[in-house]
């Protein structure tokens, strides 16, 4: 079973009669470009979207063809429909909007905010079944933290990400 292209776009102009709103509507299929961080924060810039998600078969093809979509995959697999991917482009958009997270800081400083993953993260208590909360993290010296979680943010992101350094 196919989307038929009717009621696509019958929904979508309906919206654009009621509204002077322009969204930017997304196509959730898995042959669009593949989401990521930096698709994330484009998106947070933008006043309003619309998510077209998809079912069965997926979309008569005029549909991608006749509206003007940005075509989104949340990755190389094929899920029964586009509800789930919807949610996960909602969530990762909607924490970037400034106000929605009690501290911007962690946004900045979150995995692939500048092409590295974030360091080791430590809480208490300073010890827990031998394992140690590394020194310099307790130590109380600003400066000495900040480059040691530099020099593991990169040492982690070349373990397990070295895509993401070349
Ligand atoms: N026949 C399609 C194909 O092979 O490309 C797959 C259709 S899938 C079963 C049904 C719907 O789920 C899609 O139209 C899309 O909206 C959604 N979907 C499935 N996997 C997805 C993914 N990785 N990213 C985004 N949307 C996905």
């Amino acid at each position: 079973m196919v989307i038929k292209p009717e009621p696509v776009f019958n929904t979508i102009e309906a919206i654009g009669q009621q509204t002077d709103i322009r969204s930017k509507k997304i196509l959730l299929t898995p042959q669009g470009h593949r989401f990521n961080q930096t698709i994330a924060k484009e998106l947070a810039r933008e006043p309003y979207l619309m998510l077209i998600c998809g079912h069965y078969e997926g979309f008569d093809e005029r549909i991608r063809i006749g509206l003007d979509t940005f075509e989104l995959s949340i990755g190389d697999y094929v899920l029964s429909g586009g509800e789930i991917p919807a949610m996960v482009v909602i969530d990762a958009v909607v924490r970037l909007i400034p106000g929605v997270l009690g501290d911007m800081d962690s946004v900045v400083n979150e995995s692939f905010s500048d092409d590295l993953l974030e360091h080791p993260q430590y809480t208490r208590p300073a010890e827990y079944r031998g394992m140690k909360v590394p020194e310099v993290l307790v130590s109380g010296h600003h400066q000495k933290i900040k480059e040691w979680q530099k020099e593991h943010a990169i040492k982690r992101t070349r373990e397990k990400r070295p895509d993401l350094i070349e």
